[in-house]
Formats: C-alpha cells, structure tokens, sequence
C-alpha cells in the first residue's frame, strides 16, 4: 500500500479545523474493525476520525509505505509499472484507492472574479478567522456550503449563500438519526447495477447535514434565521457582476419534494418490514421559505463582499495513471470498481462504486470483500470477471 503523506493524511490535510464526521460514529466501521468508544451516536472530530484509521491501520497490520508518492502507473508485459518518489515497482494488479475528491472542483466562472476579492476552497479554509472582515459569499449549499455558511456567519461576516441542486435532510427522523433510517431501509445498500441513472447518482451533491453534539438540523431555514441571505444558483460572473439563477424557488421546492419521497420510502420500510422497530410517529417537516425576491445580482467591485468560498465538490486526481481508461469528460470508467479496458486494476473509495453507501466510510467493508474477491480471482487465473 502506497501512501504519499501519512494514514488517514486526507483527515490530516484537507479539512477544516472545525469539521466533524456526518455520519454517526457507529457508521464508522472499516473492515471488521468497528467503533468501540462511549459514544455511538455521536460524530467524530477530525483527531478522532485519524485516531480510527490510524487504529484499523495498526489492527490489520496493513503494509503501508507512507511518504511514497504514485507518479506513474503504466502497462508493462504481464502487467504494471508503478513509479514512485523512493523506487519503482513491478505488480500484476493494481487497486486505486487514492480517494474521490483530491482537488476542489471550481466552477469556470470563479475565472470573472475581481482581483481583490479572495477566493478559498474547502481545502485551503481552515477557520473564519483566516477571511478577510466583510461580506462572504459561499458558493454551493451541500454539506460544506451549509457548514460553512453557518460557521462565517456566527464568526460575523454577513454571507450570502448560493444555492444550486442539493439534498435537503433533517437530522433526526421519528427519533431516530436519518443516517440510520438510510442504512436500516435498505436505501444504501442498494447496488449500483440496481440504479436507474447510475451517472446521476455517482453526481448527487452530499446531504445538508452536519455532525455536532446536539444532532442539530442544519438546513436553509435554519441558516437563513442565522441571517444568511441565500440566493439562487451562480450562473455567471460578468463585468464584475455575480449573476444568479432565478430558478431559487424551484431548487427548494424539488429539495423538498425529494426529501418527502425519502422519507415516504423510509415510513413504508417501517410499516411493511419493521413494524416493531423503536421509532417515534410519522413526521413532516415545513418546506424551506425562500425570499420573496432574492436577489438576483451582486456587484462584486462594490465592496459588499470581500472574500469567496468555492465550495463547489471535489475530484479525483489521476494524474499519476497513464492508462487509456477515462471517458470523454475525465471520469474513471469503472464496471463497479473493476476499471474497463485493462486487466487486473480495480478502485474502492468512489461515490456509489458498488453500493450507495460506498460514498461513505461505512461502504468500504463491503466494497472491499467483492474488489477483493474479484483481485483474488484475477490474481489466481488471470480472468477479469464482474
Ligand atoms: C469534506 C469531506 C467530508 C466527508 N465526510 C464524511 C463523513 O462524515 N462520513 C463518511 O462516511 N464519509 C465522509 N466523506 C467521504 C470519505 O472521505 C470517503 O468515504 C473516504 O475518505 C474514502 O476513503 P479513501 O481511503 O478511499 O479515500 P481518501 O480518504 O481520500 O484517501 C486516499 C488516500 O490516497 C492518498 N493518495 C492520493 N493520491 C496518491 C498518490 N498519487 N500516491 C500516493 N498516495 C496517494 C491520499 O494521500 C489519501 O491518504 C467525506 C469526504 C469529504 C471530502
């Protein structure tokens, strides 16, 4: 196993300071390595989060060669030339397991932003206090636009969020966390050879959740009585103007549509399969009031706004893999997790890979039985099989 920085280092380098797992602690089982803490329900601070890795690291006596960086995967006779920062090795399979979001993805339009404006990703904000005093303007209203919004705001920078497609979720559902609703119905274990849009699903921005002590709801009502402002999706950026969507009241009425279907699945699950299941009675939640004329432009070069968090999704970066297995549009082309086109490489790690749980740490037991076995079965016969 080939790690440039150290275990868990995604944990270590990329996150911010204040950020907590999503996903309850329980959720945070690895490979026949489950969480034992006091805590099960509760959500993990990034040491925390490095600590369960590092454990499962030590636990399963992985072989891993930290501080070795891939910078080339090439096809050689019977199979794989890997270099590396410290050597070179010869391999007959390769698994990629490099992670779904190395690089932030920003949009074309941050290329219209005014030059005094400082922009920031999820990667390199830390905390408020590293943004300029003033106005912020948060791009995308997934799990870490919502965070972060409400973040800057508390530390009193007045922000405006930008609000394109996203996945709206209350914390808790009839007494219970939604992520266990998720798990228990079944809805995450469904395979990805199950999914009608597939593309679409491996798309699906991140939930609006987030993990704190309180199991707290963090959705757009919620934020907005905080006092941000939120607007529709960024369209454009043109002549120093930031031009949004006027399709705002649409995003949130499909938000809430999508999250009551969710919930209708979850309800039937409890009546026809867990009838006896310890649940509270059946809720709905108020749909997000939106402003009646939100704002549709903002002159960037008129000082409201001093700083931009782009907070807009990640990708992965294969720079490293010279391997002629990227579709048109860059993306890894993958029959869950056996990659078309060369023999004996796989990849575990990516959203909806096998299962719409492999997103999620929790998807990464399974994953690895059926990438393994599929390894094993190569490795054994020199047969490539899904
Ligand atoms: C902001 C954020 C919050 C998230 N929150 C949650 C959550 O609350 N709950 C949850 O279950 N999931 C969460 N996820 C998803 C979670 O990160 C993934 O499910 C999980 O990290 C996948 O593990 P991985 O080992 O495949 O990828 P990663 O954790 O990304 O690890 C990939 C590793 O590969 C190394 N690497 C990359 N390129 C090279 C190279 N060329 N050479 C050598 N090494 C390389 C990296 O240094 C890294 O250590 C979150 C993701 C993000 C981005």
């Amino acid at each position: 196993m080939l790690e440039r920085g150290e275990v868990a280092n995604s944990w270590r380098r990329e996150r911010w300071d204040s950020l907590r797992l999503l996903t309850p602690n329980w959720q945070c089982r690895l490979p026949g390595y489950p969480y034992k803490g006091a805590d099960p329900d509760g959500f993990m601070t990034m040491p925390e989060v490095v600590a369960h890795i590092a454990g499962f690291a030590a636990a399963s006596s992985a072989p891993v060669r930290t501080h070795s960086t891939v910078t080339s995967v090439r096809r050689i006779e019977g199979g794989y030339r890997v270099a590396t920062d410290s050597g070179e090795i010869r391999c007959r399979g390769v698994v990629l397991a490099s992670g779904a979001a190395n690089i932030p993805r920003v949009p074309q339009v941050r290329q219209g932003v005014p030059q005094h404006i400082e922009c920031f990703t999820a990667f390199d904000y830390r905390n408020p206090g590293r943004l300029p005093l003033g106005g912020v303007l948060v791009v995308g209203a997934s799990a870490t636009g919502v965070q972060l919004a409400d973040e800057i705001q508390r530390s009193g920078r007045p922000v405006t969020l930008a609000v394109g497609e996203h996945v709206r979720l209350p914390r808790n559902y009839r007494s219970r966390d939604v992520l266990w609703w998720m798990d228990a119905s079944g809805v995450w274990s469904q395979r990805y050879d199950e999914i009608d849009d597939l593309e679409r699903a491996r798309r699906l921005p991140s939930p609006q959740l987030v993990g704190t002590p309180e199991h707290a709801t963090l959705d757009l009502n919620v934020l907005r009585a905080a006092g941000v402002e939120i607007v529709g999706r960024l369209a454009a950026i043109r002549d120093g103007r930031a031009l949004f969507s006027g399709g705002l009241a649409n995003q949130l009425a499909l938000a809430d549509l999508k999250m009551s279907r969710l919930l209708d699945t979850f309800d039937a699950w409890g009546r026809d399969y867990a009838p006896h299941a310890e649940v509270g009675p059946v809720e709905r939640f108020e749909p997000v009031r939106g402003p009646a004329s939100p704002r549709l432009s903002i002159d960037l070069r008129s000082g409201e706004i001093r700083s931009i968090l782009w907070a807009t999704g990640f990708r992965p970066d294969y720079g490293w893999l010279e391997l002629p297995v990227f579709d048109r549009g860059g993306e890894l082309r993958h029959d869950g997790g056996v990659v078309s086109g060369v023999p004996g490489v796989y990849a575990m790690g990516l959203p909806v890979l096998r299962r719409r749980k492999s997103t999620f740490i929790l998807g990464a037991e399974e994953d690895a039985r059926d990438v393994v076995g599929y390894l094993v079965r190569y490795l054994a016969d020199g047969v490539r099989s899904v």
